[in-house]
């Protein structure tokens, strides 16, 4: 036998009805969050559906979580793979990296995306923006008070429960207490009202926003920038998709603004611009002035989050990285975006076509679309056009209670089902 398989038998698992528990009490901030994660839930909605439904199994589309479909280009993977050949070399190889990245990598994101606004000591390279997102969540601990856009990206809630910031969850209006929730409606333009709502440490901001797909202005941005100074308040902007932005004088990341370096942290990723979702490499920038109320720059304390809970992205990705920054990835991405929006196009004229209002899909990956409420809530319009299309959506509550009443559509989709989803919809919304 080999010296891996036990010898003697392994203790029977205890049945799953088991009440056996160990002496660990859970951590409370885990018994708050409501369900499961936003797109785990999804797919078990999916899941479910065609158990009940198997002979529909090869007619799913889905236009639901926002996942790359599209190979990643040629130059950008020949990155990837002379990165994993180079290990297979005596002079090559290369182990454990600096935890913040390779400096290469590091120094080309800040001239290539920042053009030299940010210096390459800013940029701390990482295994993606979700996972950036948690980290300064544990550098900023569980006294501080979080606002977030309503509706927005969940991962800024639920890392804010898990961290301790929150209170329960009021049944009533589906907001932890302690969190400030800023409305994002047609109304206001998707942009939240900061100078309306209670002072808050942190300000979640992503533009161009995932679900509502609004793109932030300058005028906007020069607005919040200067309300999180004087505020004292720390703006955390998620420029996830910030390639998507076409329109002209639209900023592509906090730091085109003035006096953001004062208070602004970007966070950023590969994933959305070169279809690297599956290969995990992003990036948080950390300006230098950016200082805590005691005088300590923030950099050092996410300098020190890194280099304890982290050991450095994949050297095989990071070369891949770099090769997304070379004037031939550069052009591959472009081209893979312009895909994608030619689906959220397509997406945004058949809902407009149909009768609803439509928002977004201009300079984002998301066409947030307005129900009717003759379709009840977001969830049951998710249901229903599941059943009756085999598309899958994302009901807008899933964001956030103040995306109820709205869907959003991924058009992160090949072209031939967002066209046959389309048409799909088309038959049975009309
Ligand atoms: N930020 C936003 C706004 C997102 O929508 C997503 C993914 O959907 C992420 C971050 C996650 O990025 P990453 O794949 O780099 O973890």
């Amino acid at each position: 036998a080999s010296a891996f398989v036990p010898q003697q038998p392994l203790t029977p698992r205890s049945p799953a009805t088991s009440l056996a528990a160990v002496g660990v009490e859970r951590n409370p901030n885990f018994a708050k969050l409501i369900g499961g994660y936003l797109f785990p839930e999804i797919g078990r909605r999916r899941t479910q559906y065609l158990e009940e439904n198997p002979e529909m199994k090869d007619r799913v589309i889905s236009l639901g979580i926002g996942d790359t479909t599209q190979p990643i280009p040629e130059y950008i993977l020949s990155g990837l793979v002379g990165g994993a050949s180079k290990l297979g070399t005596k002079e090559g190889y290369s182990g454990y990296g600096n935890e913040a990245g390779m400096l290469d990598l590091r120094e080309k994101i800040a001239d290539k995306l920042y053009k030299g606004i940010i210096a390459a000591e800013e940029v701390f390279v990482s295994d993606g923006a979700k996972c950036d997102i948690m980290r300064l969540q544990q550098m900023f601990g569980a006294k501080v008070i979080s606002a977030v856009q309503d509706p927005s990206y969940p991962v800024y809630v639920d890392t804010s429960v898990m961290m301790g910031q929150t209170g329960e969850i009021d049944s009533e209006t589906n907001q932890y207490k302690n969190i400030v929730y800023m409305p994002c409606t047609s109304e206001n333009g998707f942009f939240p009202d900061y100078a309306s709502m209670p002072r808050a440490d942190i300000v979640y901001l992503c533009s161009p926003n995932n679900p509502t797909g609004a793109a932030a202005t300058k005028e906007q941005l020069v607005e919040m920038v200067k309300l999180c100074k004087e505020r004292g308040s720390i703006l955390v902007f998620d420029a996830a998709y910030a390639p998507f932005i076409r329109s002209k004088d639209v900023p592509k990341s906090i730091f085109e603004i003035e006096g953001a370096r004062d208070v602004a942290i970007e966070v950023n990723s590969f994933s959305k611009y070169a279809g690297f979702t599956g290969v995990r490499l992003g990036w948080t920038v950390i300006p230098n002035n950016l200082k805590f109320a005691d005088g300590t720059p923030v950099r050092n304390d996410f300098n020190r989050v890194m280099s304890t809970a982290f050991n450095g992205a994949s050297n095989i990705v990071q070369a891949g990285g770099l090769a997304c920054l070379d004037d031939d990835g550069l052009k591959e991405i472009d081209t893979l975006i312009d895909y994608y929006l030619g689906n959220a196009k397509i997406l945004r004229e058949t809902m407009e076509s149909i009768g609803y209002d439509v928002y977004g899909g201009i300079d984002a990956p998301y066409v947030f679309v307005k129900l009717p409420e003759s379709m009840g809530g977001s969830w049951d319009a998710f249901q229903t056009i599941l059943e009756k299309t085999q598309v899958v959506t994302i009901p807008g509550a899933g964001f956030g209670p103040g995306g109820e009443g709205y869907l959003r559509l991924s058009a992160f989709a090949p072209r031939d089902s967002v066209i046959e989803a389309c048409e799909r919809l088309k038959k049975a919304l009309v």
